[in-house]
């Protein structure tokens, strides 16, 4: 097996006022690899009283870090990014350990968060504010943008360094300070990413790490009268749980949480490169995103061409260990991630769809049992599973529509609204369908959309607020109105 880390050397601890500590209680939890069950490192099972620790010290670091100029700030940040990219080879092979991810994957996830970063520190310095003409002579009208205070994020484990630093990023940049609360199976790429803000110069208390239990945290995060701001990815019905609890300071939250995305074929695609784009879309991290293609709606015509040359590429898929050579398929997350897969697709077969390729776990000689095979599924109908609920997995079920109203109306039945995804080479029908889908992100013969220059977020119950693009720092700024007499 190969020796995936130096974990003599590895920070474990949680990060609260420049300072790396344990939990009061000495308590801890284990960070274990998916694919293979070793025991990578414990780290704090920190709860409410550590999480107010770093709220205090969140809430004293502001003033001094909001008021320094923003070119300071990007200094910082932009040298925390050039770190991440440094160390690019050893946080990927950390995220892989822990998250399962393909290795290519994780070293592309790790320019993708180190590109919010940047992206953000640049835009520091241009938070811009307003003159309105007055109606009156002797008034002016001054419209200024200034940083929120004390920020918090929860953050999923499929991305364990990009959710956080789409938040992150943006939110140091406009000058507020932040706790971050990673995901119990992820934490690790977290505290390396802290040790980087800390190598990079960022002052103590502005960026605090806590680890431990999410609901006390959650709770200490929303109860806490000092956080004004609370940034979440994950589940939707998480996300409507801290809504509710949001009510009670009034905290402003982004959230970006679950999405079902229809991904369209239409008889005039070029079949070769929907195939491409389906396989981005499903397969990318063991088909664990929240803008995975989890419905394919695939027109009469092609339909036939298309599920065959899916079924075809999907069965050469390499499965392993994420940190072996030329693997494309690692582990799921977890037993219950594994389980619900293997519910859906015997709920489909139950129902009557038929397995085209795969459908079954996959057995890796020394592995764990978290592999599972990349499945195709032919004839999928509105009762299933797998046409309502989230399934997180390498599944792609198909079935046929014969006009493009139908497709519409099949694709935006959901109660989610985040990523979309359809392939045409009508120009007309291009435009048509992009602005008839109720999604927030439509990847127009694209299966790839997420990038930092765009707003990324969803409508409907996959949330609200947008990450990324100009958009950020509406996100973490305040807007306040000066009404000069002079
Ligand atoms: P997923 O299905 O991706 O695990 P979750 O919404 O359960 O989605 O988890 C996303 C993040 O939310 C994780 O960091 C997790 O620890 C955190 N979380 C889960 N339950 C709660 C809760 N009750 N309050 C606050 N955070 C929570």
């Amino acid at each position: 097996m190969p020796q995936t880390l130096d974990q003599q050397k590895m920070q474990t601890r949680n990060l609260i006022g420049g300072k790396w500590i344990d939990a009061d209680s000495g308590d801890e939890f284990a960070v274990l690899d998916p694919a293979t069950d070793e025991h990578i490192a414990s780290v704090p099972r920190c709860g409410t009283a550590e999480t107010r620790r770093a709220i205090d010290a969140a809430a004293e670091a502001f003033k001094p870090w909001s008021a320094r100029p923003a070119v300071e700030r990007y200094r910082m940040l932009r040298s925390l990014a050039d770190a991440m990219m440094r160390d690019q080879d050893r946080l990927a092979r950390l995220m892989t350990s822990e998250q399962g991810k393909p290795l290519a994957e994780a070293k592309g996830e790790v320019a993708y968060a180190a590109s919010f970063i940047e992206w953000a520190a640049e835009e520091a310095k241009r938070v811009y504010g307003e003159t309105v003409p007055a109606s009156f002579a002797d008034k002016r009208i001054l419209v200024l943008r200034q940083p929120i205070g004390v920020t918090a994020c929860i953050t999923p484990w499929n991305f364990p360094l990009a959710m956080i630093t789409r938040k992150l990023g943006p939110a140091l940049a406009a000058g507020n300070t932040m706790v971050v609360k990673p995901a119990e199976d992820t934490p690790l790429s977290a505290i390396a990413l802290g040790e980087l803000a800390v190598e990079a110069g960022v002052p103590a208390g502005v960026v605090n790490i806590v680890t431990g239990e999410a609901k006390a945290i959650g709770e200490e995060l929303l109860d806490n009268p000092k956080v004004r701001k609370l940034s979440f990815t994950g589940s939707t019905p998480v996300g409507k749980l801290l809504l509710q609890k949001s009510a009670k300071n009034l905290t402003k939250l982004s959230l970006e949480l679950g999405g079902h995305a229809p991904f369209l074929v239409f008889d005039d695609a070029d079949v070769d490169a929907a195939v491409k784009g389906a396989i981005a879309s499903k397969y990318r991290n063991m088909g664990q995103t929240c803008v995975c293609a989890n419905r394919f709606y695939v027109q009469d015509g092609i339909y036939d061409a298309f599920a065959g040359k899916l079924s075809e590429q999907v069965k050469t898929m390499k499965i392993g260990r994420g940190l072996d050579d030329g693997v494309q398929v690692g582990p799921l997350i977890n037993d219950d991630a594994v389980e619900k897969v293997q519910r859906h697709v015997d709920d489909a077969v139950q129902h009557g769809a038929k397995v085209l390729t795969g459908g079954a776990l996959a057995k890796v000689d020394g592995l764990t049992n978290r592999f599972y095979e990349p499945t195709v599924i032919d004839g999928f109908t509105p009762e299933m599973l797998i046409n309502h609920e989230e399934t997180f997995g390498p599944v792609a079920p198909l079935r046929r529509f014969k006009s493009e109203e139908q497709a519409i109306e099949w694709a935006n039945d959901s109660i989610y609204g985040l990523a979309a995804y359809f392939y045409t080479r009508d120009a007309s029908r291009l435009m048509r369908v992009a602005e008839q889908l109720e999604y927030g992100i439509v990847g127009a013969n694209d299966g790839a959309p997420s990038t930092v220059q765009a707003p990324f977020g969803g409508v409907k119950e996959s949330g609200f607020g947008r990450e990324g693009g100009k958009y950020v720092m509406d996100e973490y700024t305040e807007i306040k109105y000066v009404s000069w007499q002079l």
